[in-house]
């Protein structure tokens, strides 16, 4: 069972939204790993609660999982906390630290320079069924902030370029020194000397650019893919965020996922079923031959090993599950419907299920062996 994000928080189910981010501000400041170095249950607590507030600081996720719990982010859903990384959970500071991270007792000595990090960009990339299953390479158009050209800087003279200005007081227990980034330059270590016209007060513009994302098959609706380095670009001598990139996947008229499974359901004519049949089943990719022995009944399923969809690793594909329907004519012509009509009373068009038609609940059950 996964723990309630109200409980992880330490808050009421009432709690509002400044509780809420207070609340999270406390847990962060407690567990956060450069006061807890090398302390494992310190960094799950600090991920927990990250994860907590990307749901309960945001409004909408709020609502959502207030409606539904956690069912409402499951299968990776987005902000599930499932594809957060320690860079995410950073970046998220921005909004509840001012953007200055640092300066709590010295207690964040190390420096995370949020500020030499550019931040991230995010995409949703829509998906045919087809397209995870053989991976496709998507070309998007993303409006990063970068450099604008012939931006010039100079070394902050208050901090010498280290970012940081550390300050010494006398308390009661003797000298305290804390660090904080520098407020002249931001934590930086450059100053824009030279700001070209059109750009912002960082000296930023808008750049449209054509970025190419290889995505893997076998990706999962809301699974999220990272590319490195295309979110916005840093101030002076820092390292652009990235670009990430939420899979959502399009339903697909024929068939239904399950995992690394597919179902299909495929519809043969009394004929067929009576007579058995070849039958050649178009598949996201290529296609494949299936044979129907003669007395089918409807209802059962040929499961197709390897034919589902791969593993985003590729070590395994999952099993196409072919549910078999036999179709009922709904009218006939006055032949038919005399040689039906003969067949009532005769013996062998009578149901007899033997042990190989298998109930409805043991097919249930092989299905999801
Ligand atoms: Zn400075």
């Amino acid at each position: 069972m996964k723990e309630d994000y109200y409980d992880i928080l330490g808050i009421s189910r009432g709690a509002s939204a400044s509780e809420i981010k207070k609340a999270y501000r406390k847990m962060a400041i407690k567990y956060h790993p450069d006061k807890n170095p090398g302390d494992k249950s310190a960094e799950a607590n600090f991920k927990k609660a990250a994860e907590a507030y990307e749901i309960l600081g945001n409004p909408e996720n709020k609502s959502k999982y207030d409606q539904y719990g956690h069912a409402a982010f499951e299968n990776g859903g987005f902000g599930s906390g499932a594809g957060m990384n320690m860079d995410d959970i950073f970046s998220q500071f921005g909004d509840i630290f001012g953007g200055a991270f640092g300066g709590f007792g010295g207690g964040f000595g190390q420096q995370r320079s949020t500020q030499r990090r550019g931040s991230n960009l995010r995409i949703r990339v829509s998906l045919s069924l087809e397209e995870i299953a053989s991976g496709v390479e998507k070309k998007v158009r993303v409006k990063r902030k970068v450099q604008a050209p012939g931006i010039e800087y100079v070394t902050c003279s208050k901090c010498n370029g280290t970012g940081q200005v550390t300050k010494i007081t006398n308390t009661i227990l003797g000298r305290m020194q804390t660090s904080s980034p520098c407020n002249m330059c931001g934590g930086s270590g450059q100053i824009i000397s030279n700001r070209p016209p059109g750009s912002d007060s960082q000296g930023m513009i808008q750049e449209e650019e054509t970025v190419s994302i290889k995505i893997p098959s076998g990706v999962e609706d809301g699974m999220q893919l990272k590319v490195s380095g295309k979110g916005n670009a840093a101030l002076s001598n820092g390292v652009s965020g990235d670009l990430l990139v939420l899979i959502n996947e399009k339903p697909h008229e024929k068939f239904i996922r399950e995992g690394q499974h597919l179902h299909l359901d495929v519809y043969i004519s009394i004929s067929e079923a009576v007579l058995g049949i070849s039958k050649d089943i178009q598949l996201l990719v290529g296609k494949v031959r299936i044979k129907l022995e003669s007395g089918i009944q409807s209802g059962k399923t040929l499961r197709l090993r390897g034919k589902g969809l791969p593993d985003i690793n590729g070590y395994s594909s999952g099993d196409l599950l072919v549910h078999i329907n036999v179709w009922t004519p709904k009218v006939l012509n006055r032949d038919q419907k005399r040689f039906f009509q003969s067949m009532i009373d005769d013996d062998n068009f009578e149901p007899k299920p033997d042990k190989s038609d298998k109930s409805f609940f043991e097919k249930v059950k092989d299905m999801f062996s």
